[in-house]
């Protein structure tokens, strides 16, 4: 069976980049531009993985992580952070909260295949 990836991020150019990188490989990708649509979504088609932009208006992927992680519908899916970041405290706090890895802006296509498909065959 295919598997689902949610996309949550606000930059359109990201989303379309990382739907056409995942489309290389046998994955489904759900798009969502703001961390309301991204939850309703992650409720609705129970994904294999969130990939969640932290830098997002109006609610930021901190937010909808705690979100995710408190509703029982999707509290047990998979969520990687996409992050421009790289200091250890987003690290750190992503872990406390619940994230299973970190995905670092801009990345290289192959490179991102590779993780998710990783992440995916766990
Ligand atoms: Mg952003």
């Amino acid at each position: 069976m295919k598997k689902k990836v949610l996309i949550i991020d606000d930059e359109k150019d990201i989303l379309e980049l990382v739907s056409i990188i995942l489309s290389e490989s046998d994955i489904s990708v759900y798009r969502a531009e703001d961390g309301l649509s991204g939850l309703e979504i992650a409720r609705e088609e129970k994904p294999d993985l969130i990939l969640l932009d932290i830098m997002m208006p109006e609610i930021d992927g901190w937010e909808v992580l705690k979100m995710l992680k408190v509703d029982e519908e999707t509290k047990d899916i998979p969520v990687a952070m996409l992050t421009c970041k790289t200091e250890t405290r987003d690290k750190v706090l992503g872990i406390q909260e619940g994230a299973i890895d970190y995905i670092t802006k801009p990345f290289a296509p192959d490179g991102l295949l590779t993780k998710v498909e990783e992440i995916l065959t766990k």
